[in-house]
């Protein structure tokens, strides 16, 4: 009888001591899956905070149309004076007046703009159907036209990179109301005179993808191919293709 007993709490210890070595392998092997998780964890640099409110520029954002200060943040491209009609935080194209530009460089950059073509088409057409255009870099153009039920060269259409690609799709609302623009914008490399790597651009219109970190093959033209001639950072500009069209809530945040 205390032969058998003996015998089960034999049993009982070498069961107790299995478990606790397995419970300490187990233990182990979890401290050593924990380090090597660690060995892939960054911790420096942390992110900046910025404060990205609904319905409002993020808080790093450099506000361009819609604050009192705009009409000094921009100038004529090819005059001093910037002509165009400042109202109630929308600047609309004063058609004769000229193109305009920001007084600021910019290189790479992440943008927003509001933009807003008249109801009345009467019989325009094609490119003339109020247009204008977003320039980066004063040489890349992301057009501006009222590409709602209106034929045009594809190229050329809203949300085109002009004359180089075409849109994915068309996502464009009816004259009258506000369009948008979001873009990321990676301005070209050069070294010395030489193209390093080409500009690439991602476009959304109306919140729908329609440039999808395109390559823009040079300065925009308007006859003949595109070619790159080395530069600098360089201001953004807005186009007097001779139509009333709006802007607001313009912003950029240099990247
Ligand atoms: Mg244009």
């Amino acid at each position: 009888m205390l032969k058998k007993m003996n015998n089960s709490f034999k049993k009982l210890l070498i069961i107790i001591g299995l478990t606790t070595l397995s419970s300490q392998v187990m233990a182990q092997t979890e401290q050593e899956r924990r380090l090597q998780a660690e060995k892939s964890e960054v911790w420096e640099p942390v992110p900046e905070i910025v404060s990205a409110p609904a319905n409002k520029p993020p808080s790093d954002a450099i506000v361009l149309i819609g604050n009192n200060n705009t009409v000094k943040l921009w100038e004529g491209a090819k005059k001093p004076a910037m002509q165009w009609h400042y109202q109630n935080g929308e600047l609309t194209v004063k058609a004769g007046t000229g193109d305009i530009k920001t007084k600021q460089k910019f290189c790479d950059v992440q943008l927003h703009i509001e933009w807003k073509t008249p109801v009345d088409v009467s019989d325009m057409q094609g490119q003339q159907r109020n247009n204008s255009g977003l320039f980066f870099q004063q040489r890349y153009e992301v057009q501006i036209l009222d590409s709602f039920n209106n034929k045009t060269y594809p190229n050329g259409q809203a949300a085109s990179i002009y004359k180089q690609t075409i849109p994915l799709v068309n996502a464009m609302r009816a004259p009258g109301q506000w369009q948008h623009y979001d873009i990321i914008y990676r301005a070209p490399r050069f070294k010395e005179q030489t193209l390093e790597q080409p500009g690439y651009i991602t476009v959304m219109h109306n919140g729908v993808v329609v440039q999808n970190h395109v390559e823009i093959q040079g300065t925009t033209e308007w006859i003949g191919a595109p070619s790159y001639k080395a530069h600098g950072c360089a201001p953004l500009q807005l186009q007097d293709h001779g139509n009333k069209v709006s802007f607001r809530n313009m912003w950029v945040r240099e990247l």
